[in-house]
Order: structure tokens, then C-alpha cells, then sequence
């Protein structure tokens, strides 16, 4: 099985074969085609087996041929694995002016809103600077979220989490509801909390892949 295969277009193919990526890993071969095709996901994959290229190349394949907006926002529990995703997406996106934006604590809170305001592609946060943004600014700075095509819970498991649980809600009342968008979400464990969103309403109906 090649990217091509998956439904991936030849200019992220050949991004992929710049960074040294020639074959999808198994969580890639799984979730590549069901997202293309319009459905929720939920994968079950660790860090280190491909799962932000997993989620990033069919954003970005979608994105590309309808590049409006904020595209995609994904949330993940820390400020380290957030600058990974970023970099990730900053390197498959480099050949088409990908423009996304890193929005987490510690780093300077006026800058990420003007960033956010200016309604980059792809927005890669934690959930507590995000809703920071989100409770001190006004719909100028975050009225973007309203349209994304995509939610990625990155982590879902530990998203899901009660530490969590303040922060995700008022970022996910700035998100569209579940069935105005496609849910990618990745877990290394299914926990109560995961179970309960696959019952949520999908876009179309389409019933989320485990
Ligand atoms: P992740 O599991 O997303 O943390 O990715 C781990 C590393 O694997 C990253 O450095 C990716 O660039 C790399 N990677 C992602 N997909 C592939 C692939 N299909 N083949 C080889 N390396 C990959």
C-alpha cells in the first residue's frame, strides 16, 4: 500500500519523500482513506507510530483543495507534544504556504491572539491557553473556531480527563457541534469518557471509525 493508494495527491507525496516517508505505518494505512471519505475516526495509536502524520496528511489534502479559514484546529494535553504536531504540520504544509499557529501557555498570550485572529489554517493548542484566548478576547480574535472543518483530540484519553474538563468546554462552545465538522480523535487507551462521545451526532451521520 502507497500514500497514492490512500488517496494522497502527488505534491504531499512528494513533501513526504523530502522528509525520507515512503510507506504509511498500519494507523495511517487504517484512518487515511476513512478520513478522506468524510468520516470520524477514533485510532488507537501511541506516539511514535505515525499518528500526527496519521491525521495531518488528510487535513491537509482536504485543505488543499479548499484552503479557507481556520481549517483545522487539533488539542493536545501539553506545550511538548503541541510544538511537535506544529512542526509536523509546518514541514508537510511547506510546500502549499501552510499558515498555522502554535497556541500554548508560555509563550507571549497578545501574540497567539493576533496570530488567531488573523485565521491561520491550522490551529495546534492545549486546551488551557486556548480557552485563556478564548475567555479574553472577543469573536474579532476568535470567531474562526466557529467555521473548522476538523477537531483532532490528540491524546484523547488524557483530554478527556477531569483536568481537563473546564478548559475543553469552553473551547468546544467555540468549535462548530460535532456534526458540522469531522472529529479525528487518537487514543492509546478507550476510556469511559471516548465511549461517550462516539455517541455524539456525526457529520452525515457517518458512524466513527474504532
Ligand atoms: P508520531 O507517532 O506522530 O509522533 O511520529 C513519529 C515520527 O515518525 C515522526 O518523526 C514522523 O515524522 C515519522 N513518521 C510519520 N509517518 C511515517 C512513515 N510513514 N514512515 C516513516 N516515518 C514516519
Amino acid at each position: 500500500v502507497t500514500f497514492a493508494d490512500l488517496g494522497i495527491s502527488p505534491w504531499l507525496i512528494d513533501t513526504l519523500q523530502a522528509l525520507a516517508i515512503y510507506k504509511p505505518t498500519d494507523v495511517q494505512k487504517g484512518v487515511i482513506p476513512q478520513i478522506l471519505k468524510g468520516h470520524d475516526c477514533i485510532g488507537g495509536a501511541k506516539t511514535g507510530s505515525g499518528k500526527t502524520a496519521a491525521f495531518a496528511l488528510p487535513i491537509l489534502e482536504s485543505w488543499s483543495k479548499d484552503p479557507s479559514g481556520i481549517y483545522a484546529v487539533v488539542l493536545t494535553p501539553t506545550r511538548e507534544l503541541a510544538i511537535q504536531i506544529d512542526e509536523q504540520f509546518a514541514a508537510l504544509g511547506s510546500n502549499m504556504n501552510l499558515k498555522h499557529t502554535l497556541i500554548v501557555g508560555g509563550m507571549d498570550m497578545v501574540a497567539q491572539a493576533i496570530a488567531l485572529s488573523r485565521r491561520p489554517h491550522v490551529v495546534v493548542a492545549t486546551p488551557g491557553r486556548l480557552a485563556d484566548l478564548i475567555r479574553s478576547n472577543g469573536p474579532e480574535t476568535t470567531a474562526g473556531l466557529q467555521k473548522v472543518k476538523f477537531l483532532v483530540m490528540d491524546e484523547a484519553d488524557r483530554l478527556l480527563s477531569s483536568t481537563f474538563a473546564d478548559d475543553l468546554g469552553d473551547c468546544f462552545s467555540n468549535l462548530p457541534p460535532s456534526e458540522n465538522r469531522q472529529t479525528l480523535l487518537f487514543t492509546a487507551t478507550i476510556t469511559d469518557a471516548i465511549r461517550q462521545l462516539k455517541e455524539k451526532p456525526t457529520k452525515g451521520n457517518k458512524p466513527p471509525l474504532w
